[in-house]
This record gives structure tokens, C-alpha cells and sequence, in this order.
């Protein structure tokens, strides 16, 4: 995934203009919400890292002094990243001591959600004195994964942070945060970028190393614009999940299999799945079902090229069969989190598929 050189790359110019119009409004709480991808991530740090700058401008952080330096190697006094334990990990964040301790000795596994041990940690974070400027940020992503009571436990300090205290919540789920955290902050919706600069942005970006264990030989060869086109349309247009998939693999090949996947599930083909995840299977699938249906419907497919689709998509094809397969994976996709034989799923997965796509 990232690692500590993330901040200092520039942010993608959609998320650079919102950083500009956010760090140009008062407020000690934002809520940025949007679907998974647009970057709310990336611009909620971006502002902690402004705020906490020591020499900010109107366009954000200055990237050299102290505080910048802390935050991009993950060791700022005055920034509390509340975050899952999974996600911490993952990001390269550390967790508090004892956390830690728990997690090395096995005792546990680290927690999807964010555990209301690691809200209290915060709000009494929040109460500490300052350790390093004037400011301190706590940072709550993605806020939809704090339950009840932890949300509630952050309420108070949300609504009367002690001195000055900033907060930012990102959500990839706005509808699932309670209304009391909501109506606490302010809110701003992350924006889609328009599919040309989000495609320049791309290709920039898989032109450089990708960070993480063997990212840069990958990258070593640039990307075919055509093929990160593939992938951009396919991530339906969202540029951060467009970049972490042609990070993943080889964009020539992700793309080549994507627009291969239509016809091997029309086939029966487990074998187009296998290197994926079961959410990841679920995911594509909805896709490719969306975009048969839309055909089927007289529109235009959003995530596949029409020429890639199997014929179920013209007229002939049966709409019953598709809308039922569509009802069905949204019930998968609910209750895929731990499949019981991730094998055994796939095989399922596929079957369905190629029954929908080819019933008349
Ligand atoms: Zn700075």
C-alpha cells in the first residue's frame, strides 16, 4: 500500500483545489465524505499537514519544516490518526504500546473496527498538553467503522474540543456515522474528477515508482495510456483504486483480463477469477452484471467496453435472469466478509455467472 514518502508526493490537482478551498474556511471539524477512491484519505492529511504546518501557505503545508517532516515519517506528537488496527498496519502508522505488545504476543487479531480503547486513547489525547505548535489533529478514517459507542465517546471532545483541538473525519459511508457526529461537522463531498485529468494523473503517476515491496520493478515499464484507460473505466472513474490496481499487477495484463473477464464468465471460467479476492470477484462481477443489464436496457456500459460483452446484453437476452443474478450478488456483497471456502465461493460465483449470462 503507502509508505512514508506518500505525502511527499503532490496531491492529484482535483484534491489540491478542494485542500485549497477547505484550508480557506474556518472550522475545527470537517466531515469529508465520498465513495472509496477520490482520495478523501490523502486530503484529510493533507489538511492535518497544513494545519499543523509551521509555515503554511494558502495551497497547504510547506513540505520542509519540522512538523511536515513528523508527519510524513508517521511520528507527530500533535496528530492522533484514529484509525482501525488492520488499517494502521497497513499504512504504516503505529499503534499505541499496548496494542502493539497484544498483537506481536498473538493474544489477538488486530480489529477492523476502531475500537473504542482507541477513542478514549484520543480524546485523551486531545486533553494532553501540546507537545510541538500551537494545533492538534485528530484524524478519524473511514469514521463509518467507529460503532456506537465509540462514536459516542468522541461526541463530547467533538463538540467542545479543549483548546485547539481540530478534528477530521473521512467516510466512505456518510449515512452509517450517527447524526450527532454528523451534525457536528462540517461537511464537505469529495468531487469526481472528470476522466481526462483523472487519466493524465494517472499515467504520472504509474510512471513513477510505486512505493511498497517490489512496486518499483513493476513500474519499471510505463504503462500503455490504453491500457490504464481500461482500468480508470473499469474502477468506475475512481482514480486512487484505477492507481492501487496498476500498482498491483501489470497494467497491460490487468487490463487484458478485465476486458477478457466478460466472455470467461459467459464460459464458466474460474480459472479469470482465481488470483482474487472473494470481495474483489464479488465486486467485478456486479460490474460486468450492471453493464449487461444497462446493454440489455438500451444504455451504455459504464465499467466494460460494449464489444467485450456477451451477447446476454442485446435484446434476446434474458432480463429475469439478469436482475435476478444482479439481486444476488448484492446479497453476496453483504455478506461476503468471511467466505466459509473462498475456493468453493469462486466456484459458485462463476457458475451463477455463466448461467445468467447465458440464459435466453
Ligand atoms: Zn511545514
Amino acid at each position: 500500500m503507502s509508505d512514508v514518502n506518500t505525502m511527499a508526493r503532490p496531491l492529484a490537482p482535483w484534491l489540491q483545489t478542494q485542500l485549497e478551498s477547505l484550508l480557506a474556511q474556518r472550522g475545527h471539524a470537517w466531515l469529508l465524505s465520498g465513495p472509496s477512491g477520490l482520495g478523501q484519505f490523502e486530503l484529510a492529511l493533507a489538511l492535518a499537514r497544513a494545519w499543523l504546518c509551521e509555515a503554511p501557505a494558502p495551497q497547504g503545508a510547506c513540505g520542509h519544516c519540522g512538523s511536515c517532516h513528523a508527519v510524513d515519517v508517521h511520528t507527530h506528537a500533535d496528530l492522533c490518526m484514529l484509525m482501525p488496527e488492520t488499517l494502521s498496519l497497513a499504512l504504516g502508522w503505529p499503534l499505541d504500546e499496548k496494542t502493539q505488545d497484544e498483537l506481536d504476543s498473538k493474544k489477538r487479531k488486530p480489529s477492523k473496527e476502531i475500537k473504542v480503547d482507541a477513542a478514549r486513547e484520543a480524546v485523551s489525547f486531545t486533553q494532553f498538553t501540546r507537545s510541538r505548535g500551537s494545533t492538534k489533529v485528530v484524524l478519524v478514517f473511514p469514521a463509518e467503522r467507529m460503532n456506537n459507542i465509540t462514536a459516542n465517546t468522541l461526541l463530547k471532545t467533538l463538540e467542545e474540543p479543549p483548546g485547539a483541538v481540530k478534528f477530521i473525519l473521512a467516510t466512505e459511508a456518510a449515512h452509517q456515522l450517527l447524526p450527532t457526529i454528523r451534525s457536528r461537522c462540517l461537511g464537505h463531498t469529495l468531487l469526481w474528477p472528470d476522466f481526462e485529468p483523472a487519466l493524465a494523473w494517472l499515467q504520472q503517476q504509474s510512471a513513477r515508482p510505486a512505493e511498497g515491496e517490489g512496486g518499483a520493478k513493476k513500474a519499471a515499464r510505463p504503462a500503455e495510456p490504453a491500457d490504464l484507460q481500461t482500468l480508470l473505466v473499469a474502477s468506475g472513474g475512481r482514480p486512487a483504486d484505477a492507481l492501487a490496481w496498476a500498482q498491483s499487477v501489470a497494467p497491460g495484463e490487468a487490463a487484458q483480463h478485465w476486458q477478457a473477464l466478460p466472455q470467461a464468465m459467459a464460459r464458466g471460467d474460474v480459472s479469470a477469477l482465481a488470483d482474487w479476492m472473494p470481495a474483489q470477484a464479488v465486486d467485478a462481477l456486479q460490474k460486468l452484471c450492471h453493464d449487461v443489464l444497462a446493454l440489455r436496457m438500451g444504455a451504455a456500459p459504464r465499467f466494460f467496453s460494449a464489444e467485450d460483452l456477451p451477447a446476454t446484453g442485446k435484446p434476446g437476452g434474458s432480463l429475469y435472469a439478469l436482475a435476478s443474478w444482479s439481486k444476488e450478488l448484492a446479497a453476496t456483497a453483504r455478506t461476503q466478509e468471511h467466505p466459509y471456502n473462498p475456493g468453493l465461493m469462486l466456484e459458485s460465483l462463476v457458475s451463477r455467472a455463466r448461467q445468467a449470462l447465458n440464459a435466453r
